[in-house]
């Protein structure tokens, strides 16, 4: 009674036009999932325009986006919503639609272990959770393949390393993830996961720092993709 009370009062919205979602529709509404921008980057892992974004910058086995990002699209909003506004559910949602697509690559390249981004520890306390962990998670279980969130983390900065000139804070930009690891994790294929694709800066810091596991191999995945 008090559900049906509170439905009536606060009915479930699709997190992508905010239009009513009805009866069987949940967190993004059917016009929605059809019209979602799908780069079909899964269809060539090693031919798209992603990995090719990444060549001679990072050793990667495959590299696939889900969706592009533009400022006009649906997927604006649903990140926007995922990051902002604590709707993790878009993050399984959207995990659960692509996982039809990623399993047949993640089983080809034989992925071993899916590592989300990691938030800087400051970022994680305000927001309260990182936003790709249900994204990455979800992918990680449809698949079957395990799920690390700890193997990678970001360094935090000591005050000596703030005072330092812009030009030399623009380089520890480039060194700020490191791995901690031990003998069962060599020799592993990590899939890094993060939400948005834009400039690949924070996705090549991670991927080097992966890289520092002897005889690591690497491969990238994101939501979306932002068109330049
Ligand atoms: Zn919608």
């Amino acid at each position: 009674m008090l559900k049906n009370l509170l439905k009536l009062l606060f009915p479930d919205i699709c997190y992508g036009c905010g239009s009513l979602l009805i009866k069987n529709e949940r967190v993004i509404c059917t016009a929605c999932r059809h019209t979602l921008p799908r780069t079909y980057h899964h269809q060539s892992p090693e031919q798209n325009e992603i990995h090719k974004k990444f060549y001679g910058l990072l050793p990667l086995e495959f590299s696939c986006s889900f969706l592009y990002f533009t400022h006009k699209n649906n997927v604006k909003e649903l990140i926007h919503n995922l990051k902002y506004r604590n709707k993790t559910a878009i993050g399984k949602e959207l995990g659960m639609i692509y996982s039809s697509d990623i399993r047949k690559v993640i089983e080809k390249y034989h992925v071993d272990c899916i590592v989300p981004v990691p938030l800087h520890p400051k970022r994680l306390k305000e927001r309260g959770y990182n936003q790709i962990e249900t994204f990455a998670k979800t992918i990680a279980e449809t698949c079957k393949v395990d799920y690390n969130p700890t193997i990678l983390y970001r360094k935090t900065y000591s005050k000596t390393q703030t005072k330092k000139n812009k030009e030399s804070r623009q380089m520890d930009k480039r060194n700020v993830f490191a791995v901690q690891y031990n003998k069962e994790n060599e020799g592993k294929h990590y899939l890094l996961i993060d939400d948005v694709l834009t400039t690949g800066a924070t996705l090549e810091s991670c991927g080097n720092a992966l890289l520092e596991i002897p005889n690591t191999k690497i491969s990238i995945l994101t939501i979306a993709y932002t068109l330049s």
